[in-house]
Order: structure tokens, then sequence, then C-alpha cells
């Protein structure tokens, strides 16, 4: 038996990170590889071709910065009634291909996965929630294996409780509330907001969801993207009930995307084509009063049916204020008409500006003109508001959104509900029409009057808090330090083994 010399080599670490293919997955667990690296770590990105276009010229600028990050591109492998070139889930990806693609990702190009960890020989491992196998893949090659979740740890509490104490169960219809037990706050919900795996125990996703909490606990710890000043408690809780290491690194994306080219190209920032013969998104804003004007936008998932999208039209229109409204590609022909109109309308008589597709929401959200969002709820759209010091209209959807909504309105107070009953799957309409005069009053609420100032004195205490987090000495600063040093132990650790 014999020991290696160590010194000196534990310092450097070398990561490998595998973010998922949803945007709302992959943009956060990108920005999470840019902090490691931004703080030394050596960090390798696998990902497919299409994927990486989305965030390759932040890559490459950090490359330029001297910090150590790359791509490592892995081809899609051919799987029968995939379409050529779709590699991504996303609002215009169908229930069928969206499973193809899973199967794609988590059947064959695994194996090409785990010969490139053989090949670059990491020090541990982050991996997207979604991909589970990799915790066996961590294990086998004996390094750490760290876990994103996505979601906040708010909404993962409550889901524990709903798994271990089944109080949806218990109620007579669909729309009497319920208490949710063994939180820190008395947290009512009906059975039509929670997901449908809590209703069905043979839906996909719920055997899913148990194989992520799963390969969780056999994980060395978990990482969260929001910060302590947010959701402290439910950190605490977190912890606690499910006995797992976790690390709270947020906000993430004002942390690594600190100027404007960083925040302008996230995404598919880059297609955004600025006024496509029209005047641009900036120079609309730049001609609004500060905090006059309402940010509109459901995230990257979201389809809406024709008869929604005629109320949110007229709700914007009634609701007296200016608006940027981003809408996602429309197939039918009855609702793109319809928005196309609405458009030359409200951009004739300067009360609005819609965006067709992907908006540059950072730069948005830090502009002054900007006084409040109206938000499904998506976790990193939540956390980039609250990060800008902006108050909200909830309008959940799908996933967690409807427990972030109880956060953010009851918990919090940084937000007024637009009310919304009806939990749905990302890929369906489904039944409730929310309508126009529900939507006006919230954001009139929002917008102006003495809960306005509330909901803003509040969120913008909330704001410096997240700025604080980020600074040297801070909350996420510490978290990160932490789970970097923790990280170099266990390296350390394993280079002091003796060899046998
Ligand atoms: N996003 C963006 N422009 C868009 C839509 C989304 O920049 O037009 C970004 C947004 O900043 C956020 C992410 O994409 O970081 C969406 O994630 P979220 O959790 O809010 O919603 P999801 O897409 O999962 O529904």
């Amino acid at each position: 038996m014999e020991s290696i010399g160590v010194e000196g080599e534990y310092e450097k670490l070398k990561a490998i990170f595998l973010p998922f293919i949803t945007p709302s997955h992959l943009v956060p667990v990108v920005d999470i590889a840019r902090i490691f690296a931004m703080h030394g770590v050596d960090v390798t990105i696998i990902t497919t071709p299409a994927n990486a276009a989305v965030f390759q010229s932040s890559i490459d600028r950090d490359a330029s910065r001297g910090r150590s990050i790359r791509t490592h591109l892995v081809k899609l492998p051919h799987v029968p009634g995939l379409p050529e070139g779709v590699e991504t889930i996303n609002a215009t990806t169908s229930k069928d291909t969206g499973g193809k693609l899973f199967e794609a990702l988590n059947k064959t190009i695994q194996t090409q996965f785990q010969q490139l960890f053989h090949q670059y020989k990491p020090d541990f491992l982050v991996s997207d929630m979604f991909y589970t196998w990799s915790v066996d893949a961590a294990a086998e090659l004996g390094i750490p294996r760290l876990i994103y979740v996505g979601g906040t740890y708010f909404a993962h509490c409550a889901m524990d409780s709903l798994e271990r104490f089944e109080p949806h169960k218990k109620v007579e219809s669909d729309d009497e509330s319920f208490l949710i037990p063994g939180l820190p706050y008395n947290m009512e919900m009906t059975r039509s907001q929670i997901p449908v795996r809590f209703k069905k125990t043979d839906d996909p996703f719920s055997y899913l969801m148990k194989m992520v909490k799963e390969s969780e606990k056999r994980s060395h710890g978990s990482l969260f993207k929001s910060f302590y000043a947010f959701e402290g408690a439910y950190e605490e809780l977190y912890r606690k009930i499910t006995g797992t290491k976790s690390w709270n690194v947020g906000p993430i994306s004002s942390w690594v995307n600190q100027d404007a080219s960083d925040k302008g190209s996230r995404g598919h920032g880059k297609e955004v084509e600025e006024g496509k013969g029209k005047v641009g998104w900036l120079a609309w804003l730049n001609s609004k009063q500060k905090g006059s004007v309402v940010y509109v936008c459901f995230g990257s998932m979201n389809s809406f049916s024709a008869t929604q999208i005629t109320e949110i039209a007229q709700g914007l229109e009634d609701c007296g204020h200016d608006f940027i409204w981003v809408v996602r590609k429309i197939d039918e022909d009855e609702s793109r008409v319809l928005v196309e109109e609405f458009e030359k309308r409200v951009e004739g008589n300067k009360k609005g500006y819609l965006i067709w597709g992907w908006a540059p929401q950072l730069l948005i959200l830090d502009h002054p003109a900007v006084g409040g969002v109206v938000t499904h709820c998506g976790m990193n759209t939540v956390i980039e508001t609250v990060d800008a010091g902006l108050p909200m209209v909830t309008w959940p959807l799908f996933a967690e959104q409807f427990f972030n909504e109880r956060l953010l309105v009851d918990v919090l107070k940084i937000a007024v509900p637009v009310g919304a009953t009806e939990w749905k799957s990302w890929s369906e309409f489904g039944d409730e029409i929310v309508e126009r005069e529900k939507i006006a009053k919230a954001i009139s609420l929002l917008m102006a009057g003495e809960e306005c100032e509330k909901l803003r004195r509040r969120v913008k205490a909330l704001s410096d808090e997240a700025k604080k987090a980020i600074q040297i000495g801070g909350s996420s600063y510490n978290s990160l330090k932490d789970v970097i040093q923790e990280m170099k132990s266990l390296k350390l650790e394993k280079l002091k083994k003796p060899v046998t």
C-alpha cells in the first residue's frame, strides 16, 4: 500500500455539469455552472448541440474572461419517431415528442455521457434532478453527485406534506380547501390547484418524481437557486424533513450575468429581433415613465386557448396601464390573427408592446420603466423578479407554481393573485378561463394605490437582501464557498486514501 502526494492537488477541482433540456432547467444549471467556474472550479458542461446553442455565447465570454469553462457536445441519438433536430422540451413540444426525447436522453445518451466521465475524470458531478441515473454513475466513479432541484424549498416542503399526510384525500370536492400540515404557516389549497401526480398514482410524472426523490437521498446534497431571506424557514425545514444536505446559491442570474451582453443573450436572447421593423422594446420602454409599465410573461412552456388569449388581451387593454406582453409562437390561425390585430391597435395608441417568442427578460426587469410583473410563478421568473424589486400578479399554471403563489401572496405579501384555481399540465389548455375583469383588477391593484405601495416596499426590502446574499459574506456566497470547500475536502480524503 502506498499514499499519493496530495500537496496542492486537492485545491484544483474539476466538475461536470449535466443540464436538462427544458429552458427553465437548462438556463439555471448553466448559470450555476458558470458561478462555480467564476470561483475557480474547472467546469465542463455536457449537452447536445441545439441546447448548447442556447447558452454557448455566455460560455465563450466567460472563457475569454479567463474562466476555466467549456461545453462538450454529444449528438442526440436517433430514436424512432423523434423529429430530426428536436432536442428541447418547450411549449411547442408534444407530449409524445417529449417522451421520445426523454427516452433518447435517459437510455441511449447516458452511455456516451458516462464515457465522458471517464475521459474528464471529474472530482464531482452536478446533475439536473431529471437525470436520475447519474447518481449511480457518480457512485461508480467514487465521486460525489450534487443534484440541482428546481422549484422553491417552500413548494417542496408543501409537496412533501401532501405525500405524507394526504390532506387532499380528506375533502369532499375539488374546490373545498384543506390545510397542508407541518408548515410554519397555515397554508390552504384546493385539490384543483395541486399537481395531478398527487391525485393519480399511475401518472408517469409521479413515478419520475419518486425516482428523483430517491436519487436526491442518495446524492451528496442538493443545490437550490433561491436565497435565505426569501424562504429561510423552509430551507431549514426542507433539510429536516428530507434529511439531506442542501445549499442555496441564488439569485444566480444576477450573480453571473453582470453585464448587459450576458443579460441580453441569455436563453434565446440572441434570436430577439430588436423591433422587427417596429420601434424596439428598449426604445419603447425608454419613452415610458418610471414604474409605469407592467411586464406580462408566462415563461417558456405556456400555451393558452384562443378564448384565454382574448381575455388576456382585453384585460390588458382595460387595466389602464401600459404593458409589455410576451406572446409565444401561436400556431392556431384564430388566435394569431386576433393577437396581430391587437398588436397593431395597442402599438398604434402606444399603450402596449408585444414581444413574440423570447423576451430579454433580465434586461426588461432591470428597466426603470417597469413597475410590476404578471407571472405564472415559474421559479426562475419569481426569483429574477424579486431580485429586480418588482411586485407581481400571480397566475400559476402548472408544475409547483400554485405553491409558489402562496409563498408570494400569503407569506411574503409581495403579490396579488389573479384568482386562478385550476392546475393543468404544461402541454394542455385546461378548462378554466380567467376573465378580463379579474386580470384588469389584479393589475390595477399591482400598479397603483395604497396596496401597491406596500407591495413595492416589501419587495424592495427583499431585493436588497438578494443583492447582499451574493456579496462576500452573504448567505448564498457563503453557501457556495461551503459546497466548494466540501468538494475539496472529499477530494482530499480520496487522494489520501491508500491505493491498494
Ligand atoms: N425567459 C426569458 N424570456 C422569455 C421567457 C423566459 O428570458 O421570453 C427566461 C426567464 O428569465 C427564466 C426562464 O426563462 O429564467 C423561465 O423559467 P421559469 O421558471 O420562470 O418558467 P418556465 O419556463 O419553467 O415555465
